[in-house]
């Protein structure tokens, strides 16, 4: 499957119709969480099952008393345990805690900027803008509806990238920064009575943050007298990297046709996470129609997730001849989301997607 990755995008940034210059921004507030405690609680829970206790606490301290990240060599620790013959699930479990206590934290941002009264950008849901800062131009999806005062963008920390960098570290309220566009080919399609299935990872979720907010404020989600099922299914390595977390849990208790299944690799690494856990390809099939779908026809790959019991109680499933399909995040993620998709037997015609690169 080729997934359009806009090469040359960074390149045709600046190419873009110019907007604005002086967008103002108005809000610059972190998504993910500062999650040191339950990273420390964690290694030590790691620790104690494996006689291990005194490692990095305090002299005098006991076993229940937490352990300070600050005494942890993180760089040695995985050997430390490899060689201790910590069980392997322990080993990957410690890798994983080390890799995440040493991300910067925020790591994941939504950045919103005002237009001035005169300037127009007139944008379908799905779209994306160029913003410039600091004389880097990138292209972000815009995550608000065309319906909202603002424009939004979700930006995740890239380590060693020139713009993320200077965002995270520089970018505040009441900056100005330079808008470009708007640009990019999945955008909704025309109200229909079919379903819709947004399949997302990480960032990716942007642009159907965009388009649901759009959907509901303009009750593209009634066709006909017929309320269309909206799905969004998100995958990510922690809790607190599922962007726009909070409004979608909101759609989902006020909204009997909005379903939010959120997927994390990692949470578990942290706290006891009951919800689904595999990859987002293999999610969806737990909630697609059995009677729907030849599960003798799919690759081997899949086949067991077909009928594999979601972790979440959802009262509805989809039909993939009924519905209108858009994948979003990074390629080689998306190749693997349209391929599914398609497997499940989604017609080519009613799959949008986009990778990021
Ligand atoms: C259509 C489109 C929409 C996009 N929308 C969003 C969005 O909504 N939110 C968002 O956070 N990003 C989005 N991106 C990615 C964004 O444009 C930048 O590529 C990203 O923010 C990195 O910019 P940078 O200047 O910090 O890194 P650069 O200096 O450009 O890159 C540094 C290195 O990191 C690699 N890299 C670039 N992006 C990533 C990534 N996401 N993950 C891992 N490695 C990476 C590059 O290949 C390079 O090797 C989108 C990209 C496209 C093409």
């Amino acid at each position: 499957m080729d997934v359009p990755e806009h090469l040359g995008h960074h390149e045709a940034a600046e190419e873009l119709p110019l907007v604005t210059e002086s967008a103002v921004v108005t809000a610059v507030e972190a998504m993910d969480r500062n999650r040191t405690a339950d990273i420390e609680n964690a290694v030590g829970r790691i620790l104690d099952r494996n006689d291990a206790s005194d490692w990095y606490r305090d002299p005098g301290r006991g076993a229940d008393e937490g352990l300070r990240s600050e005494r942890v060599d993180w760089d040695d620790l995985v050997g430390r345990a490899t060689d201790a013959g910590f069980p392997d699930d322990d080993v990957d479990a410690l890798a994983d805690l080390a890799v995440r206590f040493q991300r910067p934290y925020p790591s994941l941002l939504r950045v919103r900027v005002r237009l001035d009264d005169d300037v127009d950008l007139s944008f379908a849901p799905g779209q994306y803008a160029t913003v410039t800062f600091d004389g880097h131009p990138r292209p972000y999806s815009i995550a608000s509806s065309p319906t909202a005062d603002e424009l939004e963008f979700c930006i995740r920390r890239v380590p060693g990238g020139r713009l993320t960098t200077d965002i995270f570290q520089y970018l505040d309220v009441g900056d100005e920064v330079t808008i470009r566009g708007p640009n990019g080919e999945m955008v909704l399609g025309a109200p229909s009575t079919r379903d819709l299935v947004f399949l997302a990872t990480g960032t990716g979720v942007a642009p159907f943050a965009s388009m649901i907010d759009y959907v509901y404020a303009t009750d593209r989600h009634v066709v006909d007298g017929h309320e269309r099922d909206v799905w969004l299914f998100l995958g990510a390595a922690y809790e607190d990297d599922l962007a726009y977390r909070e409004a979608f849990r909101d759609y989902d208790r006020e909204r009997d046709g909005f379903h939010f299944v959120p997927t994390l690799t990692r949470e578990r690494r942290l706290t006891d996470w009951r919800g689904e856990t595999e990859y987002v390809q293999r999610v969806l099939l737990k909630y697609v129609d059995d009677d729907a779908v030849d599960a003798s026809a799919l690759p081997a790959r899949l086949a067991a997730y077909a009928s594999a019991d979601p972790a979440f109680d959802v009262d509805a499933r989809i039909d993939p001849g009924n519905v209108d399909v858009y994948a979003c995040g990074i390629t080689a993620m998306v190749d693997q989301l349209v391929d599914a998709t398609r497997a499940v037997g989604v017609p080519a015609e009613r799959t949008q997607f986009e990778g990021f690169g």
